[in-house]
């Protein structure tokens, strides 16, 4: 869990925080996913969602990584699975731009 970024700071039910859980496999990582998101604990909503990694750089070049606890990813992912940081960028502009329209028209 990462304390050191706090969300919703003034949020009467409290803070938000965020973690980060890698699964060995998309169907581990589905069931998790699918039997947390919404559920309450301690009266907090936990919300689940998929997250993105990253290549490790250096895989790319064709070398070996030492750190075994490293989070990047060390093997050519499915083509379906990929997104191209450009196409990530114009979905948050997207839906940056549909929340602040709703918020002018209401
Ligand atoms: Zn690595």
């Amino acid at each position: 869990m990462n304390k050191n970024k706090i969300y919703n700071l003034n949020n009467p039910n409290g803070p938000s925080y965020s973690c980060h859980i890698t699964y060995s496999s998309f169907s581990e990582s589905s069931l998790a996913i699918l039997n947390l998101d919404n559920f309450i604990f301690e009266n907090h909503i936990i919300k689940a969602s998929f997250g993105t990694t990253k290549y490790y750089s250096n895989f790319l070049y064709g070398n070996n990584c030492n750190n075994k606890d490293c989070l990047y990813l060390h093997y050519f992912s499915d083509v379906k699975d990929i997104i191209l940081l450009i196409k990530m960028i114009l979905i948050i502009i997207k839906q940056y731009l549909k929340i602040n329209i709703l918020k002018q028209l209401n």
